[in-house]
């Protein structure tokens, strides 16, 4: 668990200087304005493992693997021969410029197999490492700096059999001075079902008090009022919240996750994810506690700091399209409390490359290209890990939407602009501020 409780004491104005740092270390942190915080590592207890409650001890390794470049594209991946358990050492160069990516391509496995990937670099050096199926999607995550961004090692039942994984080892900034790892890899077979972990999600319209998360102090949320984003929309803030709700619930359609407005007396008892609906911040227009994979943590908060969507009353949005781009927001950010990274695909709910514009018109899960800030290479399939986490299938938009939407967001507007993700954001959507 992971709740706000065992908050940083950090300040957030420490927090802040600490962001902006990273901001001028790493051209990579440009992780928007959707950020990302988690309380103190140091005083958190231990990440859940993402599947199962306990980690397994590592049988001792068939082999070590040295890395040959080239070897930084999946073509060129280095082949690895030995399956079950196998160390991958390699080094990665320091160019100064982009980040050198090394690629293995291992024997793949079956569902209900189970995969464990640990990383012993460098401290600091920021070092990742992915996992990823035959068809480049991602299936884990590992960032050794970072609890905000993955647990502390992969641990992982296959939910669908592979032919092969991929492990892409790549650091999330250039370095100037070699970095050596040793990945350490290890697939026990049919080792048992995955858990699914369907999920309450709560869209409080409400306000609240003592909202805390992350490194932030705590803040009360008012209630939402949508005249303090275009005060010509004053009067329609329980429209608007309606749409909104509606258009969350579209966005999760046919998964294990049930959405819900507050005050809602169907609400069911036990632990729920909410997203508050509220306030103003200056650099940020939502907030969710961390990226939590597979949903091991089934009560987090979230954030969506409404009045910040001033900025788009200079389209005249209605209703709708305000409902819209809120809603947009709130589905990314529960996205992150399941488990869901950023990508670069304006249609993808996850993604953080879409203008003013663009973020106004309904997006939804789908298959995207991953962000270079979590990996240059591979695709996240959040319908699939989406239904991996929580059970269901997702439904998702009807050819028709998909077209509509595909269509609005190629006409031009002579207002449109790029959100200013460096400024609006103190987040760095892959450190964690407390090591720096
Ligand atoms: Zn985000």
């Amino acid at each position: 668990m992971l709740p706000r409780a065992t908050g940083a004491r950090a300040s957030s104005l420490a927090y802040v200087s600490v962001g902006m740092t990273l901001l001028l270390l790493a051209t990579s942190v440009g992780c928007d304005f959707l950020g990302l915080i988690v309380p103190a590592p140091a005083s958190a207890p231990s990440w859940p493992t993402e599947v199962l409650p306990s980690r397994p001890p590592r049988p001792p390794s068939d082999g070590i693997y040295t890395e040959t470049e080239p070897n930084d594209t999946f073509e060129d991946a280095d082949v690895v021969a030995a399956s079950g358990d196998v160390d991958l050492v390699g080094t990665l160069a320091g160019t100064g410029s982009a980040a050198d990516i090394d690629i293995f391509r291992l024997p793949g496995g079956q569902a209900e197999d189970r995969v464990h990937v640990t990383v012993e670099t460098i401290t600091g050096s920021g070092v990742v490492v992915a996992l990823l199926d035959a068809r480049q999607r991602l299936l884990a995550y590992l960032d050794p700096m970072s609890r905000l961004n993955s647990p502390p090692e992969i641990d992982l039942i296959l939910r669908e059999p592979t032919d092969h994984f991929f492990v892409v080892v790549t650091s999330l900034f250039p370095m100037s001075w070699e970095i050596p790892y040793t990945v350490r890899f290890s697939l026990e077979p049919v080792a048992g079902r995955p858990l699914y972990r369907s999920q309450v999600l709560v869209l409080n319209f409400d306000g609240a008090d003592d909202v805390r998360i992350g490194y932030r102090t705590s803040v009360a949320i008012p209630p939402f009022d949508v005249s303090l984003i275009d005060e010509r929309l004053a009067g329609q803030t329980q429209i608007v919240a309606e749409h909104i709700v509606a258009m969350v619930r579209e966005d999760f359609r046919g998964l294990g996750l049930a959405v819900y407005r507050s005050g809602d007396p169907a609400i069911p008892q036990g632990p729920r994810h909410t997203v508050h609906f509220g306030l103003y911040d200056e650099r940020l227009l939502g907030l969710a506690e961390n990226i939590d994979p597979y949903n091991s943590n089934p009560q987090q908060e979230a954030i969506v700091f409404t009045d910040s969507f001033a900025l788009f009353s200079v389209f005249r949005p209605s209703a709708q399209q305000i409902a819209q781009t809120l809603a947009n927001v709130a589905s990314h950010e529960a996205g992150h409390l399941l488990g869901l990274r950023h990508t670069r695909d304006v249609h993808d709910i996850m993604d953080t490359t879409a203008s003013a514009r663009q973020m106004m018109v309904n997006q939804w899960f789908r298959s995207a290209q991953l962000h270079e800030t979590v990996l240059p290479v591979g695709f996240q399939d959040s319908p699939a890990l989406l239904a991996w986490t929580l059970g269901g299938q997702l439904v998702g938009p009807t050819a028709g939407k998909v077209f509509e939407a595909q269509m609005a967001r190629l006409m031009d507007d002579p207002n449109d602009f790029h959100i200013p993700r460096e400024l609006l954001s103190t987040c760095t959507c892959g450190q964690d501020h407390d090591e720096w």
